[in-house]
């Protein structure tokens, strides 16, 4: 088994049916892991791209979806994916735009952690990625709770960390850059904004799905053993810029 294995293990992915969650499953897969796809929509489709995989329904309508989960199930990494943004100019902003994606975004992620953790503390191992954003360190335009929520995922990031890093677990985060999703669909859909974006990004092109994909197999890989608390951004270079 090498540095970069992830054979053996059982990860769960949380919104792995389309864009960087299911790149994330199927890179897993692809190193190893057996892989529970969970999301509120139908996850055949990943499920279907990976050796060893199952699907699983998981919907943070209820942001507390999550609580009983690992109770009866060992899962060795947990990605925190799942996320949604809601546009409109911060003095229009609406408190259903703002409860919807703290919920989805930041509260649900960290009661999975809690509920992952719970079950991981006792076997003094562990691995949780969450999905953090340029947004965790930049202030973004017209999308005030998804900035808020992902500088949120970032703190959480570290004091999870500060917690559990003594007791197996690492917990860790990637900030990707642009990437080709649908949470990006309104902006490569506007001249203007794409031609901007792309004008920033270094690397002169938007990020795919598989760039974070391979990042998220590192940070749950024993090659990331004694990383703790990080915030990586795969980016293109654009936060360097
Ligand atoms: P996406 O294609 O819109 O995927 C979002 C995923 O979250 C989907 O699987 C979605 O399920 C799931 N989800 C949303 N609400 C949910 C709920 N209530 N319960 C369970 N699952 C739910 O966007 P993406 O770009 O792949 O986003 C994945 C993560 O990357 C998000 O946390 C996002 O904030 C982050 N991110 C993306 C970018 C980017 O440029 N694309 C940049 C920085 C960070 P449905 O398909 O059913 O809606």
């Amino acid at each position: 088994m090498t540095a970069f294995s992830l054979s053996g293990q059982t990860a769960l992915v949380t919104g792995a049916n389309t864009g960087i969650g299911q790149a994330i499953a199927v890179a897993m897969g692809r190193a190893g892991a057996h892989v529970i796809c969970a999301g509120r929509s139908a996850c055949d489709e990943t499920v279907g791209m990976i050796d060893s995989a199952e699907a699983m329904a998981l919907d943070f309508a209820d942001p507390m979806a999550a609580r009983d989960l690992f109770e009866t199930r060992p899962v060795d990494i947990l990605v925190n994916n799942a996320g949604i943004i809601r546009r409109a100019d911060s003095v229009d902003f609406a408190e259903v735009d703002w409860d919807d994606v703290m919920d989805v975004n930041l509260k649900a992620l960290f009661f999975t952690a809690q509920a992952f953790a719970r079950a991981a503390l006792p076997r003094g191992a562990g691995r949780i990625v969450n999905i953090a954003s340029l947004l965790s360190f930049q202030g973004g335009i017209r999308v005030p709770s998804y900035t808020a929520s992902k500088h949120g995922v970032a703190g959480l990031t570290k004091i999870l960390a500060n917690e559990w890093a003594a007791q197996g677990i690492n917990v860790n985060a990637i900030a990707p850059g642009y990437i080709a999703t649908n949470n990006t669909e309104a902006l490569r859909a506007d001249p203007g904004r794409n031609q901007a974006i792309l004008d920033r990004i270094p690397a002169g092109r938007w990020g795919d799905p598989d760039d974070i994909a391979e990042t998220a197999v590192f940070l749950s890989a024993p090659a990331s053993k004694y990383i703790h608390g990080a915030v990586l951004n795969v980016d293109g270079g654009w936060l360097a810029r």
